[in-house]
């Protein structure tokens, strides 16, 4: 990538100061970084002394065999203890930890008490079922509280889980049971989407006649829909609240090593065969424990936090499930769609709770663009005090609209950048520190150590573009590909010696923050210049028409490639005549010529895998009138036919 042909071509002067008080009163303030880039090490040992440890790590790094590393290695602690049973024993039981809000309106509030009692009960059960310390457990769920019941279970008999997102097909499902040899899969009958049952259960029985899955033993079945005719293999499935309710209530945690796997993840696929990341104990807890503190700022007695994510991804695992509960938050969890039964439904639950800290995706930010600024406006968000982005690049007009209508122009927005792989965030705002910009993530967190490099791994200057890297370990970082050592080596650590290569394009701005610009296999190469997709995206979402845009490079004879666009209309603006020129020439006012994108296709949706990220892949095979690729991942496939007949025949 060419330094000049990234550089800035996006300008952003807009600028929000911290309110004073949130400045005031901020659980971590610009000290942090002192001390982090004084001694690194010591600041993640202070970190690590905010967890509970059976034995205390008197080791911090060991990078001895880089890049394999392991942090805290002679500390030992229990996850499920560190996220429950020590807010019981500091006399917190009586705090709600979940306030569960099923799609269908029934509602469950669990204290810390209650769920230190639910873990407990599972885990025997999961013991009876002969699960053993480095067993694994396959999660396949919808969104309610016993999904995190059963991974704190897992984590608290050391048995890592490996959770698979409840909209993954049964052929997913196997090739993640068989990759991680699970010994046990934890399922329901179903979960509520979009206003009716939709049955799991079903996957799971085929998923298991599937080569590969035949060490799974049993199969334990949560009853949330009760409507289903459930198939049933007897002696190897067994009801939930028949195994479940009939165990003791008390169990005690045992300590693992800090370096015990607690998960395997696999990454959504956005590129490729999914690959299985594996974390760990202590340095995974200690991460997603502080950065939930430093970045929402949480005070855990008044504030009220809501992770939007699905548990299935990273997002759910560090900051629903092991990050808030770490640090004894209350948290609302919602099984559901955000517009079901109307697009005000999140507004409402908002309201309900009283949520003050809301986490989400520039996918659901756009969304409700697209449904209109009227809908969030009925309700009372008034309790919002610091707003969260995590995903894909967040479009500056989409940040702003987060801003104006969902934070009452007033409420912080922290763009967290991070990965399946990283365990954690690594760069974002601090809600109490910096003076953010729409659509940044701006800087490294404290302790982490982050820049942007050119082809020569040589560090770029201010105002250039390149690539993200993360130049030194950090706790959460994965270990490895489970199973395979060497594409772990291949695929993070071969691009540029040393550094960790995360596969995003960035750029620094003249005061030295960081952009990001997307995958750097979606950057499009347009008569000899670099230009990133998010940039031009950016600029059609910003014009008041475009509620979203995705934009692709497609193979041109005379330009390399020439950019084509697809966008979404905001509610009630129409497809008139002249509004492919008038957006093209904004992209130019905006971007410069160099970035008008040659062709400019109005959309009802666009194709987006199951996490929501929109996937270019299939948009390029469009625009190139190529067959489609692999469209296994993406939420619904109808969405490619009906983009393919907005198409001349010939491009
Ligand atoms: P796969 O690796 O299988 O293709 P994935 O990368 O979508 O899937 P995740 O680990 O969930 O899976 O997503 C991490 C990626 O999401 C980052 O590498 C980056 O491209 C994007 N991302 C996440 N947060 C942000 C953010 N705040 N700003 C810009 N991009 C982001
Ligand atoms: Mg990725």
């Amino acid at each position: 990538m060419s330094n000049e042909s990234l550089a800035n071509l996006l300008k952003e002067e807009r600028r929000f100061a911290p309110p004073a008080d949130l400045a005031a009163n901020a659980n971590v303030t610009a000290a942090a970084y002192e001390q982090a880039a004084a001694d690194r090490l010591g600041f993640w040992a202070e970190q690590a002394g905010r967890l509970s440890w059976e034995t205390a790590p008197t080791q911090t790094l060991d990078w001895s065999n880089a890049p394999f590393a392991k942090w805290f290695a002679d500390g030992k602690l229990n996850v499920a203890y560190n996220c429950v049973d020590r807010h019981v024993e500091n006399g917190l039981g009586d705090r709600v930890a979940i306030h569960f809000e099923g799609e269908p309106g029934d509602t469950r509030a669990i204290t810390y008490a209650e769920l230190q009692r639910e873990v407990s009960k599972a885990a025997h059960a999961l013991i009876e079922l002969g699960v053993q310390t480095g067993d694994r457990v396959a999660i396949y769920m919808p969104m309610i509280p016993e999904t995190v019941i059963a991974m704190l279970a897992c984590a608290r008999l050391g048995a890592p889980h490996s959770v698979v997102f409840g909209g993954f097909s049964a052929d997913a499902l196997a090739t993640r049971i068989n990759d991680a040899d699970a010994r046990v899969v934890i399922t329901a009958d179903g979960g509520y989407r979009r206003g009716k049952p939709s049955a799991l259960k079903p996957a799971v029985d085929e998923a298991l006649t599937k080569p590969g899955t035949e060490n799974v033993r049993s199969v334990l079945v949560v009853r949330r829909t009760g409507q289903e005719d459930v198939a049933w293999h007897e002696g190897r499935d067994v009801w939930w609240h028949e195994i479940v309710e009939r165990q003791s209530d008390q169990h005690t945690p045992e300590a693992f090593d800090a370096e015990h796997p607690l998960f395997i993840l696999y990454t959504s696929g956005t590129t490729g065969k999914p690959k299985g990341i594996l974390h760990t104990t202590g340095g995974y807890l200690t991460q997603v424990s502080y950065t939930h503190h430093a970045v929402f700022d949480l005070k855990p007695e008044t504030d009220v936090y809501w992770c939007t994510a699905d548990v299935g991804w990273v997002t759910g695992h560090s900051y629903i499930t092991y990050g808030p509960l770490s640090n004894g938050a209350t948290e609302v969890l919602y099984e559901g769609t955000p517009d079901t039964p109307h697009q005000g439904r999140w507004w409402e639950i908002v309201q309900k709770y009283g949520v003050t800290v809301l986490y989400t995706a520039p996918t659901a930010i756009r969304a409700c663009m697209k449904w209109g600024d009227d809908i969030p406006a009925k309700f009372d968000l008034s309790s919002l005090r610091i707003l969260g982005s995590v995903g894909e690049p967040i479009n500056p007009e989409a940040w702003m609209w987060y801003r104006k209508h969902i934070g009452a122009d007033a409420t912080p927005i922290v763009d967290t950048w991070w990965q399946t792989e990283t365990g954690a965030m690594m760069l974002s705002p601090l809600p109490g520190v910096t003076a953010t910009k729409p659509g940044s993530a701006q800087l490294a967190l404290p302790g982490i150590a982050a820049t942007v490099v050119d082809d020569d791994a040589r560090e770029v200057p201010d105002g250039a573009g390149g690539y993200l890297v993360l130049t030194e370990p950090w706790p959460s970082m994965l270990r490895t590909i489970w199973g395979d050592d060497q594409r772990y080596l291949d695929t993070y650590w071969s691009r540029f010696e040393g550094k960790y290569f995360a596969g995003d394009g960035a750029k620094k701005d003249d005061d030295g923050d960081i952009w990001l610009l997307g995958r750097v296999d979606d950057v499009m190469l347009v008569s000899g210049h670099n230009i990133s997709t998010t940039e031009v995206e950016s600029a059609l979402v910003s014009h008041p028409k475009v509620a979203e845009a995705a934009v692709v490079g497609a193979t041109d004879p005379q330009t390399t490639q020439a950019i084509c666009a697809f966008v979404i209309l905001r509610g009630g603006a129409a497809e008139d005549e002249g509004l492919v020129e008038e957006l093209r020439a904004h992209v130019a006012q905006q971007l410069g010529p160099i970035a008008k994108p040659k062709r400019i296709l109005p959309v009802a949706e666009l194709p987006k895998t199951r996490s929501g990220k929109i996937m270019r892949r299939l948009l390029r095979d469009v625009a190139e009138n190529r067959d489609l690729g692999d469209v296994s991942t993406l939420t619904d496939s109808s969405v490619m036919d009906l983009i393919q007949t907005k198409l001349p025949s010939a491009a």
